[in-house]
């Protein structure tokens, strides 16, 4: 592990001593503070005010019973959470996941990415995020909307369009956000669009939220190729997961001429060579909600699925963790770079190992960190705040070319800031400290609130 500036390692040992056992949240913590030693160096006033210290406390936390009773008459209950970790730039805003693994560590480590990545996407959103530790798998519709209205019912006393909006994570699509914003008008009695995002498009979302995550992803791939003066086409491409990200990432690859030759779920991933069929990986992933084995099963010959093991094994020019947190470990990356992966760009958030992030940096690979490079589904929900706020709605095309523009302002943002703190064309420390001076900045003007 690299040494810590030494006036970040008392902030450091604060945070884990004051989050005991939220190992996630420290690892996110650490990250940050490995690329701020160039900025607590130049920039005194950050020490001074602590403003880094405070930014590793959250503004707010809450945790909240959510009780609900399934469809055989027996009650349930399951934890919500809302970590409301920084306004300096705008309303807290972050998804909710709703994943049996969710506990208040997961919840303060993406809050605290959020806060960064909201940060670098230039546009007026502070940091936040949410969720329960409910398992969405193998409940019937009925039972997913009790659980939602019931987390709703607790949680619609906290958020509000100038103050927290929700909107998507794992467990958590177009369906439950459904049941979120109906339970939500249905208690304040107010159409407050704005409250929300990830919404339908009859009732207030906005064009290309759902591609959004994925779609930027690649955008971001294509403006790290090409700062590098290659692209996509003809590229082999290996993404992990099969969820809303992994999916549309995949169909932005293949239109930018490149070949997604696998993807994966928790239970194993499927190979096919010539190119996967994606829409296939739709129907059985978004419409039937099954498993990718299926996949493998359907399409017959052509495709091979593996069980368990690793989707890192499979040979390719670009890698695109899709998953979940610490999917990609070192002994992936030292797989990936011996079977010569050139880009790996984060779909997920913090998907690669610490050691697995920096064996991309040293072995000199394109590598762009999640809060960069999953940056576009955040920035879209920024865009249907915008069109609620103006009772507007826009088009595909155009929304897709503001994507693609902020997406662009990202990249470039990373790459200056990597350069004028010492580390060129390196997009960790351009995203950490780009992200972070913005934020900071905006704290040391409230003064110590
Ligand atoms: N959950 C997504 C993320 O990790 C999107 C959050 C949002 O749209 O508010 O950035």
């Amino acid at each position: 592990m690299p040494a810590l500036h030494e006036q970040l390692i008392p902030v450091f040992e604060e945070v884990v001593n004051r989050n005991p056992g939220e190992t996630e949240f420290h690892q996110a913590v650490r990250e940050v503070f490995e690329s701020l030693g160039p900025v607590v160096a130049k920039h005194p006033e950050y020490a001074q005010s602590s403003v880094i210290g405070r930014l590793c406390e959250p503004e707010r936390q809450i945790i909240f019973r959510v009780p609900w009773v399934d469809d055989a008459g027996q009650v349930q209950l399951n934890r919500g959470f809302r970590v409301e970790f920084n306004s300096a730039l705008g309303p807290y805003k972050g998804g909710l996941r709703f994943h049996p693994s969710v506990y208040l560590g997961i919840v303060k480590f993406l809050g605290f990415e959020q806060i960064f990545k909201n940060s670098l996407t230039g546009m007026p959103i502070g940091g936040g995020k949410g969720g329960s530790d409910f398992d969405p798998k193998g409940k019937s519709d009925a039972e997913v909307m009790r659980f939602c209205q019931s987390f709703m019912t607790e949680l619609y006393r906290h958020i509000g369009e100038h103050t927290d909006v929700p909107a998507g994570d794992t467990g958590v699509g177009a369906r439950e956000i459904g049941y979120l914003f109906g339970q939500y008008k249905r208690i304040t009695n107010r159409y407050e669009s704005g409250v929300l995002t990830g919404k339908g498009l009859t009732w207030g979302g906005s064009q290309v939220r759902t591609e959004a995550t994925g779609y930027g992803t690649v955008f971001f791939v294509h403006e790290m190729l090409h700062a590098a003066g290659e692209s996509i086409e003809g590229r082999r491409v290996v993404i992990s997961g099969s969820g809303n990200v992994a999916i549309y990432a995949a169909e932005k690859v293949r239109e930018l001429g490149g070949t997604v030759i696998a993807v994966s779920d928790s239970g194993g991933y499927v190979v096919e060579e010539g190119g996967i069929d994606l829409e296939l990986v739709k129907d059985i992933k978004l419409s039937r909600r099954a498993r990718i084995e299926k996949y493998a099963q359907e399409r017959g010959n052509g495709a091979r699925y593996v069980t368990g093991g690793s989707i890192w094994e499979v040979p390719c020019d670009v890698a695109l963790p899709c998953a979940t947190q610490n999917e990609l470990t070192a002994s992936d990356a030292a797989t990936l770079i011996r079977n010569g992966c050139k880009v790996v760009a984060e779909g997920a958030n913090m998907p690669s190992t610490p050691d697995a992030a920096r064996a991309f940096q040293e072995a000199g690979l394109l590598f762009a960190p999640g809060k960069a490079a999953n940056a576009g589904g955040v920035a879209t929900s920024a865009l249907e705040m915008q069109q609620n706020a103006s009772r507007d709605s826009w088009n595909f095309a155009y929304t897709e070319e503001r994507l693609r523009i902020i997406m662009r302002g990202i990249h470039d943002r990373c790459l200056t800031t990597a350069d004028e703190y010492g580390s060129p064309g390196n997009y960790v420390a351009g995203a950490n400290i780009g992200g972070f001076t913005r934020v900071a900045d905006a704290m040391l003007a409230f003064g110590v609130v």
